[in-house]
């Protein structure tokens, strides 16, 4: 009975002191009926939420989540890190084997920064870009997210003109409405900054069309402005070397987060030398930017992740899924489409302007013991093994059956 359950409970107690119960994407009340607010534990891609019920997972911690939860490696290396200490008056020596290790991997980098979240890392290549082209214009996607942060949130509130004032917008893979747009720039264009792959929030998900790609790579050698690629969400599932390489085109700056330590705190700036100096000269810091166990814990992450060919498992698992889904759906006369890379899924359903169809699917998947999202793109991870995906797609079945009920 969910109205009793522990997890309604806590929802109670944090209404009361947590505005909204919670802010941000990570709040259960956008998802459908029955999906859990608070979890207990995680081990491997299962998932224990509150009340003691288990899942095959996802979503992956909105993507942290890449070897798997409790990783044995990942929290061994956090764990010895953490014996000799965490944040000190400096980094730990783990900084630098990490710089290392991110510039040998990344073809476009020769240096990095490291910060906690995602919106700081594209924040500060923003700056970066700015500090070192002298200029002020950023042109951004329209409907691309990058973060939090006054010159990005989706939300306006609290955000002023003057925050937003020289953002310009262009649409993903249209290369004639980036160019148009790097026309209004005038002369004062600092960044083009774009995501891996198009992925807004309830709309099929794109690649990246190389021509448009090619044409952002033009714009920026033409003008000496950054080319920004935003790798915060796909960055280490795609392509280990940063995820513009599975097209040939390389960034001068990029930023990371989510997946580089499995889910410990921690982002990363990569960029080329052409931007050393503005790097230098951009004021960038924080209390915990220099922690150590994150940085240990990016480590052990980056070498399972090289160890497994993460991104080529992870491909696997998510074409299983995708061709196992397709089977079922066909199965139950449902048409559904299945967009994106098959490392990071998304599936929505036809006719389903109202999100009633994705709703019921999910609902029922995770009674079943599967927790998909109705709306934004799944995660597949080095955990999933292919009798996790077959228990997912037996979860999946029931979804359907739901669906199917609904005429
Ligand atoms: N850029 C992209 C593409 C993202 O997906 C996200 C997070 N969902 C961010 C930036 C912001 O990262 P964070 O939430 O860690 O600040």
């Amino acid at each position: 009975d969910r109205a009793n359950s522990i997890d309604a409970a806590l929802r109670g107690r944090a209404r009361r002191v947590i505005p909204g119960g919670l802010w941000g994407h990570l709040n259960a009340a956008n998802l459908p009926e029955g999906y859990p607010q608070f979890f207990a534990s995680g081990e491997g891609c299962r998932l224990r939420d509150a009340d003691g019920r288990e899942f095959v997972d996802l979503m992956c911690a909105w993507g942290p989540m890449v070897v798997g939860y409790r990783h044995p490696a990942v929290e061994e290396a956090a764990r010895r890190q953490a014996e000799r200490g965490d944040a000190m008056n400096g980094p730990a020596p783990v900084l630098v084997e990490l710089a290392e290790t991110l510039v040998e991997m990344i073809p476009h980098a020769d240096w990095c920064l490291f910060e906690k979240n995602g919106t700081d890392a594209t924040t500060a290549c923003v700056t970066i870009a700015r500090a070192g082209t002298g200029r002020r214009k950023v042109l951004v996607a329209r409907g691309s997210y990058h973060g939090a942060a006054p010159w990005c949130t989706p939300s306006l509130a609290g955000v002023t003109a003057e925050d937003r004032a020289h953002i310009l917008h262009f649409d993903y893979n249209d290369a004639a409405s980036l160019q148009a747009a790097a026309e209004d720039a005038k002369g004062d264009l600092a960044a083009v900054i774009v995501t891996a792959f198009r992925h807004d929030m309830g709309r099929d998900l794109e690649l990246p069309d190389p021509d448009f790609a090619r044409t952002a790579r033009e714009i920026c050698n033409a003008t000496g402005a950054a080319l920004i690629l935003d790798d915060v969400r796909a960055g280490f599932r795609l392509h280990l070397g940063g995820s513009w390489e599975t097209i040939g085109v390389r960034p001068d700056l990029a930023a990371y987060s989510k997946a580089i330590a499995n889910g410990h705190a921690l982002s990363a700036v990569t960029g080329g030398d052409a931007f050393r100096d503005a790097a230098m000269r951009i004021y960038t810091t924080g209390s915990f930017w220099c922690a150590a166990v994150p940085m240990a814990a990016a480590m052990a992450t980056l070498a399972e992740l090289r160890r497994v060919d993460g991104p080529a498992h992870m491909r696997a698992m998510g074409d299983r899924l995708r061709l196992g889904l397709d089977a079922l759906a066909a199965r139950h006369g449902i048409g559904i489409r299945q967009s994106g890379p098959p490392q990071m899924p998304l599936l929505l359903f036809e006719g389903d302007s109202d999100w009633q169809r994705g709703a019921a699917f999910c609902a029922a998947a995770l009674r079943a013991g599967a927790y998909f999202h109705p709306r934004h793109n799944m995660f597949l991870s080095c955990a999933h093994a292919p009798s996790d995906i077959d228990l997912a797609l037996q979860a999946a079945d029931e979804g359907f059956a739901a669906v199917a009920r609904m005429g």
